[in-house]
């Protein structure tokens, strides 16, 4: 055998021989000198190694990276020293199915090009950060369609193939959940999604436009309005999607709706280096000449919504084709001329808003129009929206107080005179965008005798940073929902194999995640409830919240309070602990639309622009009543679980290998970090607790048969040999089903290590 320090490996392994069977009854895999494992590094996560020398539970190992480390015997993995060089298409197939293994596996088909890997029936996919054409080209979706799942390399167009053929053999609802952090690649992956299930529903030959058509381009209309280059992507979708396309009982594609999440309304005015506003501001200040004239639009440094961040033009983006290809998906989409051009009118009039200046008056507390050029952007601003200038003005430094006792008009000083043009500018843009999203889904069509749909959800992913506010805590609630509707569809998915097996099997647990889901959104009681208590007392401020929040909680296991702080609360998350904010918690929960903005609006000449703010039912307008977006953003996850529900998943987990954004540089520690939030390594946890590792009988023997060769020549039947050869190595809890021998955790090594002695 080898030499480990000068004596054989053989000589080593007998030494050890009495050691072993402890460890072997510690830990379940077999470690032995001379073992190829992984071990854990500070930097690169993991690291491989060979043991030299074991000292009770301790393992020496050397490194490949040249370092020694010592640690503890179940803090390392076996390597498998087998497994091909390029990596195996299938997680399942690797003979250890653990964290280091896995990362090994992407890594090693990252570097050939390989950006997709199944894990089961789970696609996991890392953002290659280059154009890799041939990738999806019509060659590629002629020889997806129809294929046999796991024939072809794991694609998104395998996912979506067996999702649509899963429909048409089925007659069920399907649904494709796409999920990774910002940057990772959810919304491209969703488009190819979609463009392969146009191909497969499309009317290929049909005249104008089509549904298909319609629904590919109403993602560059959302993209232009919804999405913004932010420091984690350039081109990242400030929303959330869920888009339902409808088939017909020929396997047609007969209507579609998107439904939407969450806009960031905050970016439309305020922007930090060296992010972008939304894409329309860029684009529409690029358009040409004529339209900018008529929009008084300019330089977008000139604008204090865009010059807030030194970035205006992308790396390989023509605003200019950008504004063209915009109207030209517009047109696709359905949008008239006169919509499209009232659409840009409002984009404008927010730039021009945005401008417009405070200074304070002479009466205390109040403000005026600072000088000629934010008199000039008034103006243009009240042109543009078609209504009176003198009213808007009104509008942004007034504000009319309603008491049952009497009606007061108090003005503003310039710093809430800012903050009420800036509120103008949230809810004009939120309308825009909810109006498109209208727009495209009446203009599409639903076909009100579709039965079954595929759904595609691209959906932000579990967030948390230095400063984690509302929007985390929405994203991340949002999270934990789907996280708990992967682990019971990994779980079911799990038993259902054993069942087709054959094989018995107990109750396995895995981490529920209920209970932070109470905390959250338990009514009455949890967060969300106490949130919209708060917001409706009048006298609650985010401190007195928070001790709200403490009191109610204090012995919530999933809920901490940190040392320090007076306004903080950190929440145990499945993917980790994050900390929230609670100071701006109350003010981003309470949407309103200042009643003035309101009049003011729905008197516009512009049909568009009145349209966006239809007049609001009597009752309700004269009082402040709040609503809120907590609570509402709850209904709408609600209703999408329900959807999901009613429908088979299928999951693409999608990767960021680098916060460079660029080609060829797989981080390791970073990766496993996503893998782990984005419960690819629950579901190999739940897989290892039931029967990991998975071979058919032949595979077995092939692999294993050397153990006992007077078993291969008693000329058993396949099974049987299995059988007689896991009895011999004395292993219990596996199981044998109809043409698979079920491993436990650990076998699969252990019959390795016994293999290397023979
Ligand atoms: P966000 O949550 O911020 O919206 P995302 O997960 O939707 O992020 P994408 O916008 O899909 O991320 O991808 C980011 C960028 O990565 C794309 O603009 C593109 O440059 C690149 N990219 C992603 N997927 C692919 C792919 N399959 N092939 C080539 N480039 C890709
Ligand atoms: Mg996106």
């Amino acid at each position: 055998g080898r030499l480990v320090n000068g004596l054989s490996l053989r000589t080593y392994v007998l030494k050890n021989k009495l050691k072993l069977k402890t460890i072997i009854v510690a830990a379940p895999v077999n470690i032995i000198v001379g073992s190829h494992v992984w071990v854990e590094h500070p930097e690169l996560a993991w690291v491989d190694g060979e043991v030299f020398k074991i000292s009770a539970e301790e393992v020496h190992v050397h490194t490949t990276n040249g370092q020694t480390v010592i640690t503890n015997i179940s803090k390392v993995f076996p390597k498998d020293t087998e497994a091909p060089p390029g990596g195996v298409d299938d997680m399942t197939k690797l003979s250890y199915l653990h964290e280091p293994g896995v990362l090994h596996n992407l890594a090693a088909r990252y570097e050939l090009n390989e950006i997709y890997t199944y894990t089961g029936n789970i696609l996991i996919a890392i953002n290659p950060f280059q154009r890799l054409p041939h990738l999806y080209d019509t060659h590629m979706m002629e020889q997806y369609k129809g294929a046999q799942f796991g024939e072809l390399s794991p694609h998104v167009f395998a996912i979506a193939d067996v999702a649509y053929r899963a429909m048409i053999n089925e007659g069920k609802s399907n649904s494709i959940l796409v999920s990774g952090e910002s940057g990772a690649g959810k919304t491209e992956t969703t488009k190819m999604l979609m463009r392969y299930l146009a191909y497969l529903g499309g009317r290929s030959g049909v005249e104008g436009r089509t549904v298909e058509q319609q629904v590919l381009e109403s993602n560059p209309v959302l993209e232009a309005f919804g999405n913004a280059k932010t420091v984690r992507n350039n081109n990242s979708s400030r929303f959330g999607k869920f888009v339902e396309l409808q088939f017909d009982k020929n396997g047609r594609i007969s209507g579609a709706a998107v439904r939407t999440y969450l806009l960031e309304r905050s970016r439309v005015c305020q922007i930090s280096d060296p992010e972008r506003n939304y894409h329309c501001f860029y684009l529409l200040c690029a358009a040409p000449p004529e339209v900018r004239e008529k929009f008084k639009l300019g330089d977008p440094k000139s604008f204090h919504y865009l010059n807030q961040s030194n970035c205006y033009a992308l790396d390989g983006v023509d605003d200019t084709e950008e504004y063209l290809a915009t109207r030209r998906a517009m047109d696709i989409v359905g949008i008239s001329e006169e919509e499209q051009d009232a659409i840009f009118r409002v984009v404008a009039a927010i730039l021009h808003l945005g401008n417009i200046e405070f200074a304070k008056g002479e009466e205390a507390d109040s403000s005026v129009i600072k000088d000629e050029k934010s008199r000039f952007h008034l103006n243009t601003t009240a042109e543009l929206l078609k209504c009176d200038a003198k009213s808007l003005e009104d509008a942004l430094i007034n504000r009319v107080m309603v008491t049952p006792e009497e009606v007061i008009t108090r003005t503003l000083d310039p710093v809430a005179a800012v903050s009420s043009r800036d509120a103008l500018a949230k809810t004009v843009y939120s309308r825009l965008f909810d109006w498109l999203v209208d727009k495209i889904n009446s203009s599409i069509g639903q076909d009100p005798n579709s039965r079954t749909i595929i759904g595609v959800l691209d959906i932000y992913g579990f967030e948390s940073f230095k400063l984690n506010s509302f929007e985390q805590f929405c994203i991340n609630f949002t999270n934990e929902k789907l996280q708990q509707h992967f682990n019971q569809h990994v779980f079911k998915m799990e038993q259902e194999e054993y069942t087709k097996e054959e094989i018995n099997w107990s109750y396995i647990e895995f981490v529920d995640n209920q209970d932070v889901l109470d905390l959250i959104e338990k009514k009455p009681g949890g967060i969300i409830a106490l949130l919209d208590e708060a917001c409706m007392f009048p006298k609650s401020t985010h401190e007195t919240f928070a001790q709200k929040l403490y009191q109610t909680f204090k012995s919530n296991k999933r809920f901490i309070k940190p040392k320090l702080s007076r306004t903080s609360f950190t929440i145990s998350h499945y993917a980790g602990e994050v900390t929230y904010l609670a100071d701006l918690f109350l003010d981003k929960n309470k949407d309103y639309v200042v009643a003035e903005h309101q009049v003011l609006l729905t008197a516009s000449k512009c049909p568009f622009v009145s349209g966006l703010f239809p007049p609001l039912p009597e009752e309700s307008s004269k009082s402040s009543k709040f609503s809120s977006i907590g609570s509402r953003f709850k209904l709408q996850l609600q209703s999408l679980m329900e959807t999901l529900n009613s429908t088979e998943p299928h999951y693409i987990r999608c990767v960021k290998p680098n916060n460079a954004l660029r080609p060829a540089i797989f981080e390791n520690a970073n990766i496993i970090q996503q893998l782990r939030c984005g419960g690819v390594l629950e579901a190999i946890r739940i897989s290892c607790a039931g029967y990991p590792t998975r071979r058919t009988f032949y595979e077995f023997l092939h692999r294993f048969g050397v153990l006992a060769p007077d078993v291969l020549d008693g000329n058993y039947d396949d099974k049987v040999a299995c059988e007689k050869i896991l009895d011999k190595m004395g292993l219990k809890g596996y199981q044998i089903g109809k043409t698979k021998v079920f491993l436990r955790a650990g076998q699969m090594a252990e019959l390795d290590a016994r293999r290397a002695e023979v």
